[in-house]
């Protein structure tokens, strides 16, 4: 790293105001010309090559750029350009921003040959759950059908018709990939004929065709718990797709919506409702009924109440899942104006405003939080 480093838009043959499309281009053009399959055993043009993925990996970041124009490669150093980029900066990641495709220099993702027989878990499933309020309180056991794929039977999920051995895969010669060439660069993919394994079945499976799976319904009792609360997931081992090369199972996970409740509205594991009462009630108390999850309750209203204050009725909302605890009910009151009076209950009101004290004077700031507190 002695010798001293090219400027980046040299390195490119660009001139300083380049665009992204330019950039983009001149670093194509050089990185086909130097790349190491074109030049086997070429250390010079390995060394080009590494020069313009360096000069494009700096320039193509807008902030990275920024840091060169002002400072120089001083300035991108220790970023993951300039004097840090062999040791930091992946030249593929480069390349495939430029040329779309990861594999350019044949470092197939599954890790080449003989990694795709490895025995792989299967895929999680997701079941979406429409369950009810009350049954997300108390939870209930539920009869489900899971639409996934169930290894088949006659070939234990290989595909091949029991007895029948395997042979070379023609397609790929056994390599477990195919090399494709694109423009100057060779890429290498993973071989579709066998999937990466290089062996494909002598004779498929008569009843799967060699598909090694069939689409079933799968019956399934789940136990949802007490306490579930909308967008709750649940996890069910082992019930979702089957995996592969005597590899288990993955898993099935069951995300809930619980539908609305006319009455209540659930805060974590508090139930909301609101009741109305008449001035009467609120001021002189009352016993009334309120609904709860287990049908009305009763509940004493106490003298005096305000329109707004809450009442809280505790261990009447939802349990608490997989605990021991349950919420709160709490009922909001709601003190009723009545706006239609009889000539008789007209005549009480007067009187009574007669005797009732006035206080119109405006409320301090803050009081009504004070007041509620004082309540809560
Ligand atoms: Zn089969
Ligand atoms: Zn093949």
């Amino acid at each position: 790293m002695a010798v001293a480093k090219r400027d980046y838009y040299e390195v490119l043959g660009v001139g300083r105001s380049a665009g992204e499309a330019e950039l983009k281009s001149a670093y194509r053009k050089l990185a086909l010309q130097y790349h190491p399959d074109r030049n086997p055993g070429d250390a010079a043009a390995e060394e080009k090559f590494k020069e313009a993925a360096e000069a494009y990996g700096v320039l193509s970041d807008a902030q990275k750029r920024a840091a060169y124009d002002a400072y120089g490669h001083q300035g991108v150093s220790g970023m993951g350009g300039g004097g840090g980029f062999e040791g930091g900066v992946d030249l593929s990641d480069i390349l495939s921003q430029v040329f779309g495709f990861g594999d350019v220099f044949g470092q197939s993702a599954g890790g080449g040959r003989g990694g795709r027989n490895r025995p792989m878990k299967g895929e999680d499933l997701r079941f979406d759950m429409s369950i009810s309020f009350e049954d997300a309180a108390f939870g209930k056991v539920a009869d489900l059908q899971i639409p996934r794929l169930e290894a088949c039977e006659r070939c234990q999920g290989k595909g091949a018709e029991p007895g029948s051995g395997t042979i070379t895969c023609p397609a790929c010669d056994g390599r477990g990939e195919q090399i494709y060439s694109q423009g100057f660069l060779s890429v290498r993919r993973t071989c579709g004929s066998c999937k990466g394994a290089g062996q494909i079945v002598k004779q498929v499976c008569t009843t799967c065709r060699g598909e090694g799976y069939k689409q079933i319904q799968r019956k399934l009792k789940v136990t949802v718990p007490a306490g579930i609360a909308d967008g709750n997931r649940l996890r069910v081992p082992g019930e979702g797709q089957p995996g592969a090369n005597g590899g288990p199972s993955g898993d099935l996970y069951i995300f809930f919506s619980v539908k609305e409740h006319p009455v209540f509205e659930r805060h974590e594991n508090d139930l909301h409702c609101t009741v109305p009462i008449n001035v009467a009630q609120a001021v002189l108390g009352d016993e009334i009924e309120v609904p709860s999850l287990e049908g009305k309750i009763k509940l004493t209203i106490p003298e005096g109440i305000q329109s707004g204050q809450e009442l809280r009725v505790k261990g009447k909302g939802v349990p608490e899942v997989q605990g021991r605890g349950r919420g709160d009910l709490i009922v909001h009151i709601e003190v009723k104006v009545p706006t239609k009076l009889t000539r008789d209950q007209r005549k009480l009101f007067e009187q009574l405003a007669e005797t009732l004290p006035v206080s119109n004077e405006p409320n301090e700031k803050g009081l009504f939080d004070k007041v509620k507190d004082y309540f809560m």
